[in-house]
């Protein structure tokens, strides 16, 4: 009854919990909840590092939206920029040679900061970056004629999308069952966790050593270098829980994959553009990419975009592949997007001209210094991250690092306390995380970490309410 009669939005009387509930498919939702009661916030303003819900409530994002609003929600240069380039040329494609400056432009540009690199292949998001790679990686040998060497490896807890071959690379279980993934051909390594997955006694070293050996050996069963062909990592895992792998473990994992000829796959999605400390996570943690996967930041999230940078030995071996075959038949009708491409170029220019990745570096011990005071309270076992990222892990028992029971919702709830006092934050699990814009001030930061501290104390007094 109530659907058949329209939802006018006036000034006045509007019930857009309704409307969200009737119309909308939320992405990444418990639909069934939302079927109850509707969008859990109503994000009406953005300004800065700070969003604004429909009864002007501000919450600093701490989530940089979906770790992706780097410069922050109201950065005119990049309205005018998209403005500039709608009025001028709105689209057009790259398909059969085509080009236009913006596409090349950036190419250029993002070349520059990413030198190793020799070629950008453009997208519109994390996942069909990454399902990109899937198929480049299969092209490229079978360019080489090596039809047995498709195995793509990826690790549990990793996050590299959702699509058909991106959500198959992705480790974390939600986004395979009940979707029929992941497809043949992808496998998954342990996830580098020392806090919890570290034995007693075990050093940081010895564990990196023991996961490098345990992935040698899936490498080896899976029919080594004739049938191993790439491994994908994010330098720091995201979604999985913000976690920074032992130091020598990329060392490590680098000689294997050398090793067996295979291909390294950064997926750079979420640590690409400073959030490290660097511009990318590789250069922060020594990593030598064949392939580089950007987006997110990028385009400061204003417009869909994403990118993948390979190295001149894997251009290489594409062009020889088309020389016999003809096209590279792979790509999308918003690859390249003009508008997408020029706010990204404005981006380069505005991390150049106010030295952003420098800003970072600056803010960073701050932020480290107060978080690791959060050590202290007696919900959190593990404080983890590096440069502008950050998860802190709510446990049971911080002796024993025994976890809640996941029914119980521990990390849902400190997201939840953490909203009513005006900060977003994700809960990853019982893990939350921090990734907030890198244009924060040092007093911006200790107000979020005031906000997440109250949302610490209610939590903890609701988990005593429990008991
Ligand atoms: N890779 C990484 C590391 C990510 O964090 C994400 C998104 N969180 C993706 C890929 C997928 O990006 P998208 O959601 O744009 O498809």
């Amino acid at each position: 009854q109530a659907r058949q009669k329209p939802l006018i939005r006036d000034e006045k009387k509007r019930d857009s919990k309704t409307i969200a509930r009737s119309y909308h498919l939320p992405p990444t939702t418990n639909l069934s909840t939302h079927d109850i009661t509707g969008p859990t916030l109503h994000v009406q303003k953005g300004n800065g590092i700070y969003i604004y819900d429909d009864e002007g409530k501000e919450y600093i994002e701490g989530m940089s939206g979906l770790w992706n609003v780097s410069l922050g929600f109201s950065e005119k240069r990049l309205v005018e920029a998209a403005t500039k380039q709608l009025n001028e040329l709105p689209y057009y494609h790259l398909f059969s040679a085509k080009a236009h400056d913006p596409a090349i432009d950036l190419a250029e540009g993002l070349i520059k900061i990413a030198p190793w690199a020799s070629k950008v292949f453009f997208a519109n998001s994390g996942s069909e970056a990454n399902d990109t790679v899937v198929k480049m990686v299969w092209y490229y040998n079978n360019a080489l004629d090596r039809p047995k060497k498709k195995k793509i490896f990826s690790r549990i807890k990793a996050y590299h999308g959702i699509a058909v071959g991106s959500g198959s690379l992705t480790g974390i279980p939600k986004n395979h069952a009940d979707f029929d993934l992941p497809i043949k051909n992808i496998y998954h390594t342990s996830c580098p966790h020392y806090y919890r997955y570290g034995r007693e006694g075990e050093s940081e070293e010895e564990y990196a050593t023991r996961l490098a050996e345990e992935f040698e050996k899936m490498v080896v069963e899976q029919g080594g270098a004739e049938e191993c062909a790439a491994f994908i990592a994010e330098p720091v895992l995201g979604a999985g829980g913000v976690i920074v792998p032992p130091k020598t473990y990329y060392a490590k994992m680098q000689a294997i994959v050398k090793k067996y000829d295979m291909l390294w796959i950064d997926d750079e999605v979420i640590c690409g553009f400073g959030r490290l400390g660097d511009m990318w996570g590789a250069e922060t943690l020594d990593i030598k990419p064949d392939i580089l996967v950007s987006s997110k930041a990028i385009s400061n999230a204003y417009l869909p975009l994403s990118c993948v940078m390979v190295a001149d030995n894997v251009y290489q071996v594409l062009v020889t592949q088309s020389k016999k075959h003809g096209v590279f038949a792979h790509g999308f009708t918003g690859s390249g997007h003009p508008v997408a491409c020029a706010v990204a170029l404005e981006v380069l220019k505005i991390y150049e001209e106010r030295a952003i990745v420098q800003h970072v570096k600056d803010v960073v011990p701050h932020f480290w210094e107060k978080l690791k005071t959060f050590e202290g309270h007696p919900l959190v076992g593990e404080v983890r991250g590096i440069g502008l990222i950050a998860a802190l892990e709510c446990v049971k028992d911080k002796a024993t690092k025994e976890a809640f029971d996941a029914g119980l919702g521990v990390g849902a709830k400190v997201a939840e306390f953490a909203q009513t006092h005006g900060l977003i934050v994700r809960n990853l699990g019982d893990s939350i995380a921090l990734c907030p814009p890198l244009i924060i001030t040092e007093a911006q930061i200790d107000e979020l970490l005031s906000r997440l501290s109250k949302a610490l104390d209610d939590t903890l007094e609701w988990v005593k309410a429990k008991r």
